[in-house]
Parts: structure tokens; sequence; C-alpha cells
């Protein structure tokens, strides 16, 4: 069915029936081809809350996986833009066919690279998220050379993330919520809880 996201701009995405796209964020997972590795539905709306998108606003998504934070980025405001950077080419693959699925090849491009190496010469960006490939050196790279007003939001599931943006945060302050999440799932004939991974999510404004 058609969907009207940002005239003339137009898609075509079989969900949800003849209902069309939802237009709030935290689409479903199998809206975006990938390879697993994908921003769950439930943090990605809250990621997408936190990154607070604005009509005509440039986002950077670091560690782009699938692109489905930038795509929900573009989705989120009329003229909004992102690039995605990613090493892996599979995966860069994946965030052009979700851009391209979306109707969203002109405002949003994957560029293969590493953080902070792969950040040189792109365009200024209102908001930066960190899904991935986050160091001391990419925090610091980032708090050096971004101008102030610039939001902020890194993700992290290992110790070793966290214990970064615990650092960064005791440092320049800013908010951390930690998301503990789980889906009901069949266990033997009965129903139990699948929990995720917990989350930690730093946001902050230069
Ligand atoms: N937010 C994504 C999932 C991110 S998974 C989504 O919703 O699809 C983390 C990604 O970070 C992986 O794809 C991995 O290849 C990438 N990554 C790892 N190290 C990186 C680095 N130094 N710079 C940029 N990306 C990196």
């Amino acid at each position: 069915d058609l969907v009207e996201v940002d005239a003339p701009v137009v898609i075509a995405i079989d969900c949800a029936g003849d209902k069309g796209l939802p237009r709030a964020s935290g689409l479903k997972d199998d809206l975006f081809a990938s390879d697993g590795q994908i921003t769950k539905r439930p943090v990605r709306a809250l990621t997408l809350s936190a990154l607070a998108p604005r009509v005509n606003e440039v986002l950077w998504d670091i560690g782009g996986g699938s692109g489905s934070i930038s795509v929900e980025w573009c989705l989120a405001a009329n003229g909004c833009t992102a690039v995605a950077l990613e090493p892996r080419q599979d995966r860069c693959a994946n965030i052009r066919q979700n851009a391209a699925q979306f109707g969203l090849d002109h405002r949003l491009t994957c560029v293969l690279g590493t953080a902070p190496e792969g950040l040189m010469n792109l365009p200024t960006p209102d908001a930066v998220f960190i899904g991935g490939g986050n160091s001391p050196a990419l925090m610091q790279h980032l708090w050096d050379t971004l101008p102030t007003g610039t939001r902020i939001v890194a993700n992290a599931v290992t110790l070793e993330t966290e214990s970064l943006l615990l650092n960064w945060h005791g440092m320049h302050g800013g908010d951390l919520l930690r998301a503990e999440l789980a889906e009901s799932a069949p266990l033997g004939r009965m129903r139990g809880w699948d929990r995720a991974r917990p989350i930690l999510q730093w946001s902050v404004t230069r």
C-alpha cells in the first residue's frame, strides 16, 4: 500500500495490512533488512525520542548496522537527513536497501568506514547517535569537534561501553537511562519472559 512520507515521495511498503505505515518511531524490526544486528523496536523508540528530530535536521548514525535509526530519523520530520557510518560492506548494503525501500535514498547516505576516521568531511550534524564503535577516542573526538548545541545519544550493551558512558556522564552531565526490557514468549505450554540485555543510554547536549 502507498504511504505519503514527505510529498512528493510516496513509498510502497506492505505493512500492517492495508492500514499503512505507522507514524510513531519504533517500527517493527521485520520492516528492515538486517542480519540481526538491529536496535530492537522498543529501544529504537526510546532512542528516537532522545534524538528528538526536527524539520531539516542532520543526523550522524555511527555504527549504522541496518540503518533503522537513520530511517526513522528521516521519517520523523520533513527534510531530515542522515549519514550512517558503517564499516561492514554487507551492512552498508542493508542500509542502502532500507533507504530505498522507505523511499529515502535522497536523504539517507551510508558511508563505508570506521569511527572516528570516517567522520571527516561529513555535513555538520544536529544530533549524533553512537550505536556501535564507541571508544574513549571517539567520545573525545566528538566532544572536541562538534559545535555546542549538538545532541549526542549513545547506547551501551557492553560493560566496557557502559563504563565509558558512566565516566562521561560524571564529567559532563546529561541523562542516563537504563532499560531492562522483557517480552513474552512460549515456555513449554505456558508463557515466560524473554529478557533482553540491559541497555544504558546517555543523552547529552554538547
Ligand atoms: N543501530 C543499528 C545497530 C548497530 S549494531 C541498527 O539499528 O541497525 C553496531 C554496529 O556498529 C555494527 O554494525 C558494527 O559493524 C558497527 N561498528 C563497529 N565498530 C565501529 C566503528 N569503529 N565505527 C563505526 N561503526 C562500527
